[in-house]
């Protein structure tokens, strides 16, 4: 398996890999400043929780959330920041009960599920783990753990993020020297599944050269080809998600790739 990655903390910008994260983040002086300049009269209790791919352990992100969030909000976050491609159905399942996105009206498959409007201090607890689901055909596996529990001010924001792996590194399937920048996600069949510029315009170049070319429409027939060449090929950008390369996934509108600390 490749190496453990590695991510920044929020407050200090120190990297570490996850194990050593966990433990960093609660021996980190900026934090404890951070924590201790807070104001405001209301407090609040947080989870802290540890989020990976299942069969993915490479991708992770640790956060911290508002007790008081719903289920739905911990859903919309994961969507923005990892799995989000065209709406599909999701759902937590904590002790064997699964709470859904759209629940269905109808007991039809046995235990009906629930909707993700529960609160998480009402559905999780310190020490615990669930898992999560995002679309029910190319499912998205994600093992979530409660690490602990904490008091603090009221913060507005609902989610935030303590630290996030940095973009594992990736080869290019062919050349095996410079970082891929597409996945194919048909290569994983094919053992060819990463790709970078150079060697698919290389690629793409061969295949033209076996065609009948006139000179002068070479130039304009080779602008629209090399467009539709990544559709034809469904080729995904490479990016930092456990869903990367799976139905249309191309990464998050709304998340860089790399976490941006506080303090660099
Ligand atoms: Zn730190
Ligand atoms: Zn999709
Ligand atoms: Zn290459």
């Amino acid at each position: 398996m490749a190496k453990q990655t590695r991510g920044l903390c929020k407050y200090c910008g120190k990297e570490y890999t996850k194990g050593g994260m966990l433990k960093h983040l609660h021996a980190c002086k900026e934090r404890k400043k951070a924590l201790e300049a807070e104001s405001g009269k209301s407090r609040c209790g947080y989870y802290e929780l540890v989020i990976c791919g299942k069969y993915n352990k490479q991708y992770w992100l640790i956060i911290e959330i508002k007790e008081t969030a719903t289920l739905r909000v911990l859903d919309q976050f994961i969507r923005d920041i990892w799995v989000e491609c065209c709406g599909h159905l999701s759902t937590f399942d904590i002790n064997g009960v699964n709470y859904d996105a759209h629940p269905a009206e109808t007991d039809f498959w046995g235990t009906p599920a629930r909707s993700m409007n529960y609160k998480l201090k009402d559905v999780i607890s310190e020490g615990m783990a669930f898992e999560y689901e995002y679309d029910f055909g190319s499912t998205t596996s994600l093992s979530i753990e409660v690490r602990e529990h904490r008091m603090g001010i009221r913060t507005k924001e609902n989610v935030t993020i303590l630290s996030r792996n940095n973009p594992p590194e990736i080869l290019c399937s062919i050349c095996k020297n410079n970082p891929a920048k597409w996945v194919n996600p048909e290569g994983w069949y094919e053992g060819v599944p990463f790709w970078c510029d150079e060697c698919l315009e290389a690629e793409r170049e061969d295949d033209m050269a076996e065609d009948d070319y006139d000179e002068e429409d070479y130039e304009e027939d080779y602008e629209e080809d090399y467009e539709d060449y990544y559709y034809e090929d469904n080729l995904l950008p490479v990016c930092n998600s456990p869903r990367m390369g799976v139905c249309g996934y191309e990464g998050s509108d709304k998340y860089p790739e790399i976490f941006e600390p506080d303090k660099k």
